[in-house]
């Protein structure tokens, strides 16, 4: 009976956007999309997965569309129109009133639908869900190292809703967990407009801290097998926060980002005359002893964070895909690719950088179905695609897909591996490293023995080394190649200093790639036409609860 329940009120009622346009095609828009969620979330008794949604006050920041006065006119206008709320019809409507700038925003105090983590928990093992629990800590370490403890990791990030409109989607998932779906194995918090965030006057964001202060709590009640009340002994244990800068600097009210001279959480790069950020031969910039300090320095005292228990500032690390594939690569893989076209003889019957590049292009694509790998991972390439208006004066830049960037660099590591040009020695060797390191990662599993950790810290090292030597080169020689951007201390500070200071964790698991993944499914979900814009806090909770049950019934 749950599966029948289920395969309505999910699959029907959870896919996204598009559904819109299909809808209007049939002729069914005259349904009321708001009732159909209600009639699914009825039908959904027997499902497996019963979670509570609580509800925590919060302050938000509330857009009241109009002042009285031009509401009353409004009003007057839209007279004789029924119950019809004028769609479309925006000529005198909605967005005249806002272009005159009579919206206001007022900070107000509402209570706010979340699934904690705790109560998700336990419904969850309640629903018979036990792959979520497997972990290799729980299947392979004895009883004393493993006290039954999950590891979880909470990710927050902002996707696109409806009209274009940002929306944070705070959720968690547990350490090396693997599904079909990334919606299978992460799971929401809370989701609110990025326009509903209050901040205090100093800046800080008093949405954030309050919803922090809850998902403490929450972990707080759930990390200890007394209170826990998931199943046995079980408890989850929070031990990496997981996000971009913008947003690790919001949710953890950072003093220091990249606005900053001062920008690295974990070093005093910057600050003095002997700690370039960008020293990669001496890293001058590292001092284990403070990197501790430094840390804790950087958030405030009251941060909700600091009342959990184990919780450290070293588990809020930047991740690969942003400082790496998103950040130094992409910087690197730009110029390695100009540089190629430049002096490599295959390219040099070429008429124009932009057919040599396209040339690039088909054989990336070819590398790409030799490894089984889609053809339209890179589609074409041009200058324009590569950031470059002026060959003169722009650094190239990579792909703004980070994964791209991976191939492309992988391809750039193959196609230069018996290169005897001169000039492209350099980046023939820097590709390889970048790519040996990457495969390191791939290869090892959670911990890293010495051994290795030494191995991946090298090549990486000598990766950063080469970019910094060749910009330096180019440089002198008055050609714009190998772009530096403190990401690229990020890299060296955050994750390879790190190794060289004694962490055996493996990097990968903090990287953000299935993350982006979630935000960009869940707010495909959201766009769905029985959604409004004013409870998306409550229904797209209700709805990627209503993915899980139709997964967990099973086909
Ligand atoms: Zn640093």
């Amino acid at each position: 009976m749950a599966a029948a329940a289920c395969a309505e009120a999910g699959t029907k009622n959870v896919s996204a956007g598009t559904r819109f346009a299909a809808g209007l095609a049939r002729g069914e828009n005259k349904h009321n999309a708001e009732r159909d969620i209600m009639a699914a979330l009825r039908r959904s008794h027997g499902v497996p997965l019963q979670c509570k949604i609580s509800y925590v006050v919060i302050p938000i920041v509330e857009i009241r569309q109009v002042r009285r006065l031009a509401a009353t006119t409004r009003a007057a206008e839209m007279k004789g129109r029924g119950k019809g709320r004028g769609r479309g019809r925006a000529a005198r409507g909605m967005n005249f009133l806002k272009r005159k700038g009579v919206a206001e925003k007022v900070v107000v105090y509402k209570k706010w639908p979340m699934l904690l983590p705790s109560n998700f928990a336990r419904a969850f093992a309640e629903a018979g869900a036990d792959e979520w629990m497997q972990h290799h800590v729980n299947t392979d370490f004895n009883a004393s190292a493993r006290k039954s403890a999950i590891p979880v990791l909470v990710h927050g990030d902002e996707g696109q809703g409806k009209k274009e409109r940002n929306l944070l989607i705070l959720n968690w998932h547990v350490m090396g967990a693997q599904s079909n779906s990334v919606l299978f194995r992460k799971f929401p918090i809370a989701v609110i407009r990025s326009a509903n965030l209050a901040y205090s006057s100093s800046g800080k964001c008093l949405t954030m801290e309050a919803l922090q202060t809850a998902v403490v709590q929450s972990l707080a009640a759930v990390a200890h097998p007394s209170t826990a009340g998931i199943r046995g002994d079980a408890t989850l244990q929070y031990c990496a926060g997981k996000g971009d800068w913008k947003f690790k600097k919001e949710w953890l009210c950072e003093k220091k980002d990249y606005s900053h001279l001062a920008f690295c959480r974990r070093c005093k790069c910057g600050q003095g005359p002997d700690e370039h950020w960008l020293d990669s031969l001496h890293l001058s910039f590292n001092k284990p002893e403070e990197v501790s300090a430094n840390l804790h320095a950087n958030v405030p005292d009251d941060l909700p964070f600091r009342r959990l228990q184990s919780w450290h500032m070293d588990m809020e690390a930047c991740d690969l895909l942003h400082v790496l594939w998103l950040g130094a690569a992409k910087d690197s893989i730009g110029s390695v690719l100009l540089e190629i076209i430049t002096f490599d003889p295959r390219f040099q019957a070429s008429v124009s950088y932009d057919t040599a590049l396209s040339q690039v292009a088909t054989l990336v694509q070819d590398f790409c179905s030799q490894y089984g790998l889609d053809r339209s991972i890179v589609e074409e390439l041009s200058l324009q695609k590569l950031h470059v208006d002026s060959i003169q004066y722009d650094y190239p830049l990579g792909l703004s897909k980070g994964f791209a960037n991976k191939v492309l660099c992988s391809w750039a590591a193959h196609f230069l591996a018996d290169t005897t040009v001169p000039e492209l020695r350099r980046p023939a060797v820097m590709m390889w490293a970048l790519m040996s390191f990457n495969y390191e990662l791939e290869r090892n599993d959670m911990f890293f023995d010495e051994a290795t950790a030494k191995r991946i810290y090298s090549l990486g090292l000598l990766y950063v080394q080469l970019h910094t030597m060749c910009a330096k080169d180019c440089l002198a020689e008055h050609r714009p190649r190998w772009k530096v951007r403190p990401r690229m201390h990020s890299f060296l500070c955050e994750c390879l200093c790190k190794l060289a200071n004694g962490s055996k964790m493996n990097p990968k698991h903090f990287s953000c790639w299935s993350d982006e993944d979630y935000i960009g499914q869940s707010c495909a979900i959201g766009k769905a036409r029985s959604i409004h814009a004013t409870t998306i806090g409550l229904r797209l909770l209700q709805r990627l609860c209503l993915v899980l049950n139709a997964e967990l019934a099973g086909p």
